[in-house]
């Protein structure tokens, strides 16, 4: 090639709930056996069956011309109509700031990746990867995060959030994900607020990734940005990956509030949404499908089986934890997902790792990066080699607490 190809912040680049997926393949192939995937955030990867209802509700759509076309680019009418009427806010939103995307992994990076490369957004730590991700890859070096404390139930450290933002005049944004992923957490209101005050305070807008909302266990109900954002401009990311659920659909949309109160930031969604015209539209099947979906008489029902499985299996692996000691766990107030913190971690060499594990290492002739460096990321290979069950370190969500994230 005549010039490099490989930009210089590649090595920012990095989706680790996926990269254990390589390397547990290849133990599988190595070790001929069937590896438990205790990774997955995809219900229906997971083996949960898809219902029939859905297959019909989608096949009557496909049957329709009307999912063969383009749609407007901020995504179809009825579709945003449905999130409004729905999901939203009408004072503070119209059907014109909801906006579709594919998969709200779309959203994430069109939203960081469209600031100016010296603004930067704080994102909670740990943290779903691609956020982390896409903020320092549009600032150019390490994302700018702030703590999740496990001595308070994974609560976001709000002092720090005002520190940092204080002291960092290039701070325009607080990124928050509730409920939460990895650590399965659901927010108090009132640290919410505390944290609409900050944005308010120091003219900044807030990102609420709620892609979870509807799955809480019982009697909790997750405070959405909508009913507490006052007049700060804000950015509400949802999705059907995770609820309906239809991973495969990649349709997610974000609902933006207050853009009008601000010129700035309104100018700023209208780039984003430039951008997005270069790409004409988002799939447009999943948006005409989803208010049919939603309203399907047995979608409630369906749910709410889902989320009792959910908490059952939670508090099952939870009490089975509660015994070990070296490990510690917060019971999860939602959502599909728990981490285990690995408190007193066994002191694992590259030569204590397992064969599988060793006999692949030496295949790559050469150890991962964070093979060498995260000690939870060695307890995950030796965990996968011998005893073939694939977890994510939380090291790998940004973290630099040693555990692991299950499903
Ligand atoms: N945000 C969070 C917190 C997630 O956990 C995920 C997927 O796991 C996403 C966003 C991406 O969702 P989508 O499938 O719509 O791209």
């Amino acid at each position: 090639m005549r010039q490099n190809l490989l930009r210089a912040d590649s090595a920012l680049l990095s989706y680790p709930i996926r990269e254990v997926v390589i390397i547990g393949k290849e133990l599988e192939k190595l070790g001929e056996f069937s590896m438990i995937w205790e990774n997955i955030g995809d219900p229906v990867a997971a083996g949960e069956p898809v219902p029939a209802w859905m297959h019909d509700v989608i096949q009557k759509q496909v049957a329709t011309e009307r999912s063969f076309a383009y749609t407007e680019t901020k995504g179809a009418l009825a579709a945003r109509e449905y999130v409004l009427e729905h999901f939203s806010d009408k004072k503070k939103c119209t059907v014109e700031d909801i906006l579709f995307f594919n998969g709200l992994g779309e959203a994430i990076n069109k939203v960081m990746n469209n600031l100016p490369k010296e603004t930067r957004v704080l994102v909670p730590s740990p943290t779903y990867p691609s956020h982390a991700t896409a903020e320092s890859m549009h600032a150019g070096c390490a994302f700018l995060s702030y703590s999740l404390d496990p001595e308070n139930d994974w609560e976001p450290d709000v002092e720090e959030i005002e520190n940092k933002v204080k002291y960092n005049d290039n701070v325009v944004g607080i990124l928050v994900i509730n409920p939460n992923n990895p650590t399965g957490s659901v927010y108090k209101r009132e640290t919410l607020e505390k944290i609409v005050a900050i944005a308010k305070k120091y003219d900044c807008f807030l990102i609420f990734d709620e892609i979870y909302h509807h799955m809480t266990f019982d009697g909790i109900k997750t405070t959405l940005l909508h009913e507490i954002v006052q007049d700060v401009p804000g950015i509400s990311m949802k999705g059907i990956s995770k609820d309906i659920p239809w991973p495969g659909s990649r349709c997610g949309w974000i609902e933006v509030y207050n853009a009008e109160k601000d010129k700035n930031f309104k100018g700023f969604i209208e780039i984003i949404l430039l951008t997005k015209m270069l790409e004409v539209c988002s799939t447009t099947l999943p948006q005409i499908v989803l208010p049919h979906l939603y309203d399907h008489p047995e979608y409630e029902c369906y749910l709410e089986g889902r989320i009792r499985k959910y908490e059952e299996r939670a508090n099952e692996a939870c009490e089975f934890f509660s015994h070990i000691p070296q490990v510690r766990v917060n019971k999860p107030k939602g959502v599909f997902y728990l981490v285990v913190e690995l408190i007193d971690l066994p002191r694992n060499t590259l030569e204590s790792v397992n064969k599988q594990v060793r006999l692949y290492l030496d295949d790559l002739e050469q150890t991962p990066d964070n093979l060498s460096k995260n000690t939870d990321f060695q307890f995950a290979y030796e965990l996968m080699g011998s005893e073939g069950v694939c977890v994510v370190p939380l090291t790998g969500f940004s973290s630099d607490i040693n555990g692991f994230r299950m499903t």
